[in-house]
């Protein structure tokens, strides 16, 4: 006879209010668990999460990380963070608190639950990296006092904390690297590159490319990301990572833009503006280790995904009057 479990598994996903958060609050209840989500609204909102809130499995609370949390769950995602930089570096002591403080705070909690713990770390911990296309081997190349500092030492910071836990509590860690990624819920306003120029391009306005353009990016659908962090979880106590999680395939910024335009049809015109000071030149997951390890391969091409993120943008501005429906 089929034994049944007395209850689902409990997770626990930080910043599940956020762009990541939301689609892994929506993939874990999907396949069975029962959520908190745990966030304190600096860039999320609760309409990411609107859509959940009649599900009995799903829980929100107001808390910020930067403060101890008593709850009882199997396992953490710890996602809290702002991601864009221009969010990040509005508050970076609190950006720092966030990274620290909130990673000591989570792994004390898995810790005293014996819980297993995954990371959103970054690609930003290879700074304006040397190397080229980034294996997890490389150490990075990071200004440590520059205006990105607040994030990439805060992460850096946070992976040393993981394996510190690890290697002296016995913690199950799993460390994801992410690169760029993007997707349906990104706020509008988020300053990031993919949501900056959609929306600029459905509204005519024109399009900010900062320096000429010829720095490079890798950009990952949202669905293959979270498919990479559930693998991740459920891999081996082991394999902890660092693993590279983004998509290699590598374009300018100016590409980007070129194609955006195109598939939008828009008429905006491109503008240059400076450069941001530590902007990284040229960033590509090497992501051998996540196709050995985890077998994942993210197979959402750019083109795809900007489909489909598009068209989720262009509903939204025109539910809010920002653009003409057509
Ligand atoms: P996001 O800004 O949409 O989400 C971050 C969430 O964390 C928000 O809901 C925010 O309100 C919450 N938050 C911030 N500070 C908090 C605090 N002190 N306490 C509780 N909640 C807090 O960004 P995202 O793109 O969803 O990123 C999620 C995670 O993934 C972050 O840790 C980010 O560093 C990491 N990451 C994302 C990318 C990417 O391309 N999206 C790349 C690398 C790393
Ligand atoms: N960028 C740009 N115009 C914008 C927003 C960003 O040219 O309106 C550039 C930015 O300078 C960087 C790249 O796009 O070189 C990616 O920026 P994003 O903020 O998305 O992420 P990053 O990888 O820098 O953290």
């Amino acid at each position: 006879m089929k034994k049944w479990a007395l209850r689902s598994k409990r997770a626990l996903v930080t910043g599940g209010a956020g762009f990541l958060g939301s689609h892994l609050c929506e993939r874990l209840l999907q396949d069975g668990y029962d959520v908190l989500c745990a966030d304190n609204f600096y860039t999320g909102t609760r309409e990411n999460v609107a859509h959940l809130l009649s599900s009995p499995n799903f829980e929100i609370i107001r808390h910020d990380v930067t403060m101890p949390l008593y709850v009882e769950v199997d396992e953490i995602f710890n996602l809290a963070c702002p991601a864009s930089p221009i969010h990040y570096q509005f508050d970076p002591v609190q950006t720092t608190k966030t990274s620290v403080h909130g990673a000591i705070n989570m792994l004390g909690l898995a810790k005293r639950l014996k819980a297993r713990f995954f990371h959103a770390s970054t690609s930003e911990v290879y700074g304006d990296p040397k190397v080229h296309p980034q294996p997890e081997s490389y150490w990075g190349h990071v200004n440590p006092n520059g205006l990105r500092a607040c994030y990439d030492e805060g992460k850096r910071c946070a992976e040393t904390l993981c394996f510190d836990y690890h290697r002296q509590h016995g913690l199950r860690i799993k460390i994801g690297r992410i690169f760029n990624t993007y997707g349906p819920r990104m706020h509008p306003n988020d300053g990031r590159v993919v949501s900056n120029f959609i929306v600029q391009a459905l509204a005519n306005q024109p399009i900010t490319i900062y320096g000429d353009g010829q720095q490079s990016r890798s950009f990952c659908y949202v669905d293959d990301l979270i498919d990479a962090f559930i693998l991740l979880m459920n891999a081996d106590d082991a394999f902890t990572g660092p693993v590279n999680l983004g998509n290699p395939a590598e374009f300018t910024i100016l590409e980007l833009a070129q194609k955006i335009i195109e598939m939008t049809g828009s008429s905006s015109e491109l503008i240059f503006e400076p450069l941001p000071s530590d902007d990284p030149l040229q960033r590509r997951p090497d992501i051998s280790l996540a196709r050995a390890q985890l077998g994942w391969d993210p197979g959402i091409q750019l083109e795809q995904g900007l489909e489909k993120t598009i068209a989720w943008f262009r509903n939204l501005l025109q539910q809010r009057g920002v653009i003409q429906s057509r």
